[in-house]
């Protein structure tokens, strides 16, 4: 899913270090590897990768992580255009919202 991703600058998506207790799951979860594991905790690397699936929120164990208050709102129309528009290369409208 590298190649597919979200708009620059629109996710929200935080994380709480103190709460994180390193327990990984946010990077099993996470299908765009917003995640990794530093010093036994959690720190984001590719925030801008992020859809708002809701996954790693909904998956961690401490609350450490929000994404937004819909618990991830995410936009599936917006990825799966964008790869539309790769396959045909023309544009397609990437998102609905
Ligand atoms: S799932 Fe939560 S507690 Fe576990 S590593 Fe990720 S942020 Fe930390
Ligand atoms: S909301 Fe989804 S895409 Fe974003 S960091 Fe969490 S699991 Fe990954």
């Amino acid at each position: 899913m590298k190649d597919f991703r979200y708009i620059d600058g629109a996710a929200i998506l935080t994380l709480n270090k103190e709460a994180c207790i390193g327990c990984g799951m946010c990077v099993t979860v996470c299908p765009h590897r917003i995640f990794a594991l530093q010093d036994k905790k959690a720190k984001i690397v590719d925030l801008n990768a992020c859809m708002e699936c809701g996954a790693c929120a909904t998956n961690c164990p401490t609350e450490a992580i929000f994404v937004n208050p819909d618990n991830g709102c995410g936009c599936a129309s917006m990825i799966i255009n964008s790869w539309i528009s790769k396959v045909r290369g023309k544009q397609v409208n990437v998102c609905s919202c």
